[in-house]
C-alpha cells in the first residue's frame, strides 16, 4: 500500500468517525428539543394553573366565580365544551354551575349516559360515534373527561370537558383539570366562610335580622339613588319589656324577641328592609309608602297579631304587645337622622299615650 492509500483509508475511517458522532449529536438534540418541548408544556401548564389559583384567590367573593374558571378552562385546554356542576346543599343534586353548552342542559337526574357513570369518581370517554346522542344542539362530541371535585373527602361536584376530536384527552388534561378541582373546591370553601364573616359583620345573632350598622348603609345609600323613592320608617320597641324580663327570666324575653321578629318578618315585602336598632327596638324600611294608609294598616295588622301571639316557654304562656311610630322620606325629613328622629318621636307618643298602639305623624 502506498503512502497516498494509506491517506485516503485514513481519511474514509476518520469520515465515517465523524458521521457516527454526527448522527450521534444530531439525535441528542432532537432528544433534548423534545424533552425541552416537553418541559416548557409542562411548564405552561404549571404556570396556568398558578395563573388560575392567583385569579381564583382574588375573586374569592365574585358572584360568576365558578363562571370564570369555566371560561378560563376552555380557554386554555382548547376543548369545545366546558362544564362545571356543583352539588346544591339543599337538595342534594348536582347543578350546573357554568357551561358553554348554549341550548342542551346537562341532566344528571334523566340522562341515561350519567346515570350509568360510576358517580363521584372521574372518567375519561372516548367513542368513535357521537357520546351524548339525544341533544340535537349539541356538536358531536367523541372524547370527554370528568374530574370530580373533592372537598375534605366530600364529593362536591364534577368538571367536564368534552372534544368532538376522538382521543383528544391526554394526560396532562386530566392533570391540569384536577388541579383546577381542587381549586374549585377551596374557592368554595373560601366564598363560604367569606360570606359566614360577611353576614354575621352585618346580622344580629339573636334576631337573625340586619344589625343597625347594615340599616344606616343601606338607607344612605337609598338616599344616594338618583331617581329617590318615597319610603317609610316605622320604629318599634316591646312595651315594659323590662318588667317581662325581671318577671319571667331572660331566655324567656329571647324566646318572645324571637317570636316578634317572626311576625314582623311575615308581615314584609320583598323591598323592605328589617333591622335591630337596639336593645328591643327595631326599625322597618316599608319600600312601597305613596298610600300612607296602607302603611298604617299593615303596621296595625302587624301589632294586632304580635299582641295576640301567645309564646310558651318552661310549661309558662305569655303574650306581649309592642308600640309603633311612622315616618315618611321625604316628607318628614330629607336626611336619615331627620326621617328616624320623627319616627322616635311618634313612638314616643305611641308609649305616652298608653302603649300597644301605631302612631303615624
Ligand atoms: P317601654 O314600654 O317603655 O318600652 O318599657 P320597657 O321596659 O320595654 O323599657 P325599655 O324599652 O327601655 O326596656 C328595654 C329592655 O329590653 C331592657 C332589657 O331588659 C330588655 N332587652 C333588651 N335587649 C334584650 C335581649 O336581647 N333579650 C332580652 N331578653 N331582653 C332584652
Ligand atoms: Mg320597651
Ligand atoms: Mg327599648
Amino acid at each position: 500500500m502506498d503512502k497516498k492509500d494509506d491517506i485516503q483509508s485514513q481519511f474514509l475511517k476518520l469520515k465515517e468517525e465523524f458521521e457516527t458522532y454526527q448522527n450521534f449529536a444530531e439525535s441528542t438534540i432532537q432528544m433534548m428539543n423534545e424533552k425541552n418541548t416537553q418541559l416548557e408544556k409542562k411548564l405552561d401548564s404549571l404556570t396556568n394553573i398558578v395563573e388560575v389559583s392567583k385569579y381564583i384567590n382574588s375573586n374569592v367573593s365574585a358572584d360568576n366565580l365558578i363562571t370564570m374558571i369555566n371560561d378560563m378552562i376552555i380557554g386554555i385546554l382548547g376543548v369545545i365544551y366546558s362544564s362545571i356542576c356543583l352539588i346544591d346543599k339543599a337538595t342534594n343534586h348536582l347543578i350546573v354551575k357554568a357551561t358553554n353548552i348554549k341550548s342542551c342542559k346537562l341532566d344528571f337526574e334523566n340522562d341515561e349516559f350519567f346515570k350509568s357513570l360510576n358517580n363521584e369518581q372521574p372518567f375519561v370517554l372516548n367513542c368513535k360515534d357521537s357520546i351524548f346522542l339525544g341533544c340535537n344542539s349539541k356538536a358531536n362530541i367523541h372524547s370527554a373527561i370528568g374530574v370530580p371535585v373533592y372537598l375534605r373527602d366530600e364529593f362536591r361536584g364534577y368538571i367536564i370537558v368534552e372534544h368532538t376530536l376522538f382521543n383528544f384527552f391526554s394526560h396532562d388534561h386530566i392533570t391540569f383539570i384536577s388541579a383546577i378541582a381542587n381549586q374549585i373546591a377551596i374557592a368554595l370553601e373560601n366564598n363560604f366562610l367569606y360570606n359566614q364573616v360577611k353576614e354575621s359583620s352585618i346580622r344580629d345573632p339573636l334576631m337573625g335580622i340586619y344589625n343597625r350598622k347594615y340599616f344606616f348603609e343601606f338607607l344612605e345609600k337609598k338616599l344616594l339613588q338618583k331617581r329617590k323613592k318615597e319610603f317609610a320608617i316605622v320604629m318599634m320597641d316591646i312595651d315594659n319589656f323590662k318588667r317581662f324580663n325581671d318577671s319571667y327570666g331572660h331566655q324567656f324575653g329571647d324566646k318572645v324577641l324571637i317570636s316578634v321578629v317572626n311576625i314582623l318578618k311575615d308581615g314584609m315585602e320583598d323591598m323592605d328592609c328589617l333591622a335591630r336598632y337596639g336593645g328591643e327596638e327595631i326599625v322597618i324600611y316599608i319600600s312601597k309608602a305613596y298610600n300612607h294608609g296602607e302603611v298604617f294598616n299593615r303596621i296595625e295588622e302587624i301589632r294586632k297579631r304580635i299582641c295576640e301571639n301567645i309564646v310558651e316557654y318552661d310549661g309558662n304562656k305569655k303574650s306581649i304587645s309592642a308600640s309603633f311610630g311612622i315616618s315618611y322620606y321625604p316628607q318628614n325629613g330629607n336626611t336619615v337622622q331627620k326621617v328616624l328622629s320623627v319616627a322616635d318621636s311618634m313612638l314616643y307618643e305611641a308609649k305616652n299615650s298608653g302603649r300597644n298602639k301605631v302612631v303615624t305623624i
